[in-house]
């Protein structure tokens, strides 16, 4: 029997039956001649250009962020035995559904409750009754957590009011947890869903569960897309000696081990553990931006002690949350993590003669950019562009803050609001060594010719790099590797046959 090989799609589309058919579908959609096009390209790298493109109001292109209840099914997946639910149309939950597996290539349980035409035109009462009728039936979770699409805001629909309907309808027991959060997907971004859900599943879980002290630290990571974060950080504080709950911990979920069995709630924090927060000795968030309201309720039910950290990236950061965390717990520093700390630093001096002086742009998150740029001016590196579409007022005065204390912060300019079109003119007019960011910088990193080192959330073009930590002095470690060896390969890449050295 003769096999005929499947050709790769590279190497099919290479073929010229392919490639006339690509170049008659260029004419027919151009509407003028390669020359103009190439012409225009061109005069979008300009300054003149980029004037234009930075005088844009009403008009978003290539956002760096993603909409609320994106955020609000990460909170629910934090907690075990938890299935989000998204009251709104099919296509959302399935953009969430597969952005999550794209990025930590695992499946993710979330459901939806399907609203169709007829829900948008008289509510989706009875797609919330239906939703957790089926899923409570058919996925057993312990907890259902119910956020909010577009279509339901515009409506209107009262998650409060369907939820207490579903109940009396016999959907779910009057004592299932069904905690709630209205997602406004025309505001904010992924991460105000986080924190409106987290805010919710925490004030719901811990109602009427004041009791004794337990003496604990609670740890809320915020929204953290790195696995290997939360497991860092996790082993950090069971090396200091301090008793912990993560909330929420969602890397046993989005990085289950294969051994054969498929378990549908294979991680997140326990519920009761969830329930006992609230008489914590104190809780420390390591997002600012994505745990707001979170803080807020923190701060005026749980009634003790709260502080609001920059991640701990890089040496001074972690520093900063080992110290902070050690004074709440009252336990002092072993050993183990002044070796880990005297490692990294012993790595940033190794490497500091090829990152020394390399000018980057980044883009991101508020918090991780802020903490992120933190660690890169510890390196000794020169930031230029900071670029955060979802950050606000506050994230410009933290990054300023962070440029201002070093050296080599002083031609940096801090962009809130702006999206990956305005970093483009950016780079173009005032061009950098590298970029930093997700995947979607892939682009410019082509079309400008500049390296890219993937750092954030969505990285789906690159394997792996969520199980490893950013957090952290074993963090900082592997970032340093990243950062370094992105470098010399495009020493390589580009070295002459003189300095194409075998030793860097
Ligand atoms: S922006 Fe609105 S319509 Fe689009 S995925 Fe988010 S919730 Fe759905």
């Amino acid at each position: 029997m003769t096999i005929t090989p499947i050709p790769d799609h590279n190497d099919l589309f290479e073929a010229e039956e392919y490639q006339q058919q690509f170049e008659r579908k260029r004419e027919f959609e151009q509407g003028c001649g390669s020359a103009e096009v190439e012409r225009v390209k061109a005069w979008t790298r300009t300054a003149e250009y980029r004037e234009k493109n930075f005088a844009r109001e009403a008009l978003t292109v290539n956002p760096a962020k993603a909409c609320q209840p994106l955020g609000a099914v990460l909170a629910g997946l934090g907690f075990a035995g938890t299935l989000p639910l998204v009251h709104g149309s099919q296509g959302c939950v399935a953009y969430f559904r597969s952005h999550f597996a794209r990025h930590f290539k695992e499946p993710v349980s979330t459901v939806s409750s399907s609203m169709t035409e007829d829900a948008a035109v008289f509510g989706g009462l009875n797609n919330i009754v239906e939703a957790l009728d089926n899923a409570t039936a058919l996925y057993k979770p312990d907890m259902v957590a119910v956020s909010t699409t577009c279509m339901a805001e515009v409506i209107g629909d009262d998650l409060n009011a369907f939820i207490q309907e579903a109940r009396e309808k016999g959907s779910v027991p009057e004592d299932f947890p069904v905690p709630f959060a209205h997602t406004p997907s025309f505001v904010g971004s992924h991460l105000t869903g986080y924190d409106n859900m987290l805010r919710a599943i925490l004030d719901y879980t811990t109602k009427d569960h004041r009791g004794e002290p337990n003496g604990k630290i609670n740890i809320v990571p915020g929204f953290e897309t790195y696995t290997g974060n939360l497991r860092d950080i996790d082993r950090l504080l069971t090396v200091l000696g301090v008793d912990h709950t993560i909330l929420g911990d969602h890397s046993g979920t989005l990085d289950s081990p294969a051994d054969g069995e498929y378990e549908m709630y294979p991680g997140g924090t326990a519920l009761a553990e969830a329930a006992d927060a609230i008489n914590a000795k104190a809780t420390v968030f390591l997002q600012e931006t994505a745990t707001r309201k979170t803080h807020e309720l923190v701060r005026q039910s749980w009634k003790h002690d709260t502080e609001v950290l920059t991640p701990p990236i890089g040496v001074a950061n972690t520093d900063r949350f080992i110290s902070e965390i050690t004074r709440l717990a009252g336990v002092s520093v072993p050993a183990e993590i002044t070796a880990e700390r005297g490692r990294l630093v012993d790595a940033l001096t190794d490497s500091h003669a090829y990152l020394h002086g390399k000018r980057f742009a980044i883009a991101g998150d508020p918090d991780l950019v802020v903490g992120l740029l933190g660690f890169l001016l510890e390196l000794g590196m020169e930031p230029v562009h900071v670029v955060s579409t979802n950050g606000d007022a506050a994230f410009k005065a933290s990054a300023e803050a962070v440029l201002d204390a070093s050296p080599f912060g002083h031609s940096a300019t801090v962009w809130p609001g702006k999206d990956l079109w305005h970093l483009r003119s950016l780079v173009f007019t005032e061009p950098v060594d590298l970029l930093v960011g997700n995947s979607y910088l892939k682009y410019l990193s082509r079309e400008a010719q500049v390296p890219l080192v993937r750092v954030g959330f969505p990285i789906f073009d690159r394997h792996h790099l969520h199980r490893f930590p950013i957090l952290g002095y074993a963090g900082g470690l592997h970032l340093l590797t990243q950062l370094v060896n992105t470098v010399l390969d495009e020493l390589d890449r580009t070295a002459p046959d003189h300095s194409f050295d075998v030793v860097r």
